[in-house]
């Protein structure tokens, strides 16, 4: 546990109500990513009576993906193709995948109930949350139209197309700068543009970063506009806050390291997150409410890729399962 449980509201949800719901799976998964998909594999694989809902495609950021070449055992796959095929794979054993959007989890004592946008609710033992998040946007001209045809917000899955070419990394947090240092080992000149003239970044990767050569620092500069022609990112449109003077700066992609929002819209109230939204969870990836457990972007952890996501879904179905089992056994 995450050091002390958290309890849901005692006259929530208890088997022993008037009229208690007619049917109450075993779990219900909220969210189609890599995690909620390798969750639900897992649960049909322990025979547990499972539903992922997921507003969207199943496959979540990985259908945004253009080539996936760190999954392993597949050098290169398109991020749409291992979503269709992660999604056959658990729909193989038999997964219910519901297209619904989530408006609410009402966590309770015996049960937790999950309402859907058409009012409809689902009743279930356990609950894994893996609605993931987004990258931080810019917001400028130029973005979102090149998203994938040279913007990008994953140095470790899009660096490699950018093996001597010239990049700017946008932003001064150890993201930004760990990713910068990254990209400096595949690309022939990487910018580095912050707004401010201190980094928020560590004094390691300070460090790190003065030391390489390739990299050539911007400070007290912002990105106006990212320029693009037929066949991608072209360049961009600098700013300098101080004197306000604008510039053009010729690069092949541009990478941005401005914070990620985590998706914490359904967190029930009083689960433990910390400063950044994350959810605190334990190495069963279960939140300080017992039953309900966290997985993928949504977590906080050390690594945020598909094939950790993956593994929080595995860790969480298992957990899920013990604790199905127990709650079956003990008869509550
Ligand atoms: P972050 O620490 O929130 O830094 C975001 C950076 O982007 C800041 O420098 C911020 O500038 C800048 N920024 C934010 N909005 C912007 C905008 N609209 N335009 C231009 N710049 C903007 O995010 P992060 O680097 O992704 O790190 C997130 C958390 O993960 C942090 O707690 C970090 O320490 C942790 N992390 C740790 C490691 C590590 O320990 N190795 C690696 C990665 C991340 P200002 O500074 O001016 O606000």
């Amino acid at each position: 546990m995450t050091s002390q449980s958290c309890f849901p509201n005692p006259n929530k949800n208890r088997l022993d109500d008037q009229s208690p719901p007619e049917k109450i799976c075993d779990l219900i998964i909220v969210g189609g990513g890599p995690g909620g998909l390798t969750a639900g594999l897992y649960a049909r694989r322990a025979a547990l009576d499972t539903i992922l809902v997921d507003k969207g495609l199943p496959g979540g950021q990985m259908n945004n993906t253009a080539t996936v070449e760190n999954w392993p055992g597949t050098e290169s796959i398109s991020g749409a193709e291992l979503s269709e095929k992660m999604t056959a794979h658990a729909q193989a054993y038999g997964l219910e995948i519901m297209g619904r959007e989530v408006r609410e989890i009402e966590p309770g004592l015996d049960y937790h109930t999950v309402r859907l946008d058409n009012d409809e609710e689902l009743h279930a033992l356990t609950v894994i949350l893996a609605t993931g998040g987004t990258p931080r946007k810019l917001g400028v001209p130029g973005e979102a139209e090149n998203h994938g045809r040279g913007v990008s917000y994953c140095a470790v899955c899009d660096g490699f197309f950018f093996k001597n070419k010239t990049v700017v990394v946008v932003g001064g947090g150890d993201s930004a700068l760990e990713e910068a240092l990254y990209l400096a080992k595949i690309a022939a000149k990487v910018y580095l543009v912050h707004r401010r003239e201190e980094f928020r970044a560590g004094m390691i990767l300070q460090k790190s970063l003065r030391a390489e050569k390739k990299i050539e620092v911007l400070l007290n500069t912002v990105v106006k506009e990212i320029k693009s022609d037929d066949s991608g990112v072209t360049g961009v449109r600098l700013q300098n806050g101080k004197s306000g003077q604008e510039t053009s700066l010729a690069a092949d992609g541009v990478f941005i390291f401005i914070g990620f929002v985590p998706d914490n819209s359904l967190v029930p109230a009083g689960i433990r997150m910390n400063a950044d939204g994350y959810v605190l969870t334990d190495e069963k990836c279960e939140s300080c409410l017992p039953g309900l457990f966290v997985i993928g972007d949504l977590r906080e952890k050390f690594v945020k890729q598909i094939v950790t996501a993956a593994a929080d879904g595995c860790i969480a179905a298992q957990a899920a399962a013990r604790h199905v089992e127990h709650r079956k056994s003990t008869g509550r």
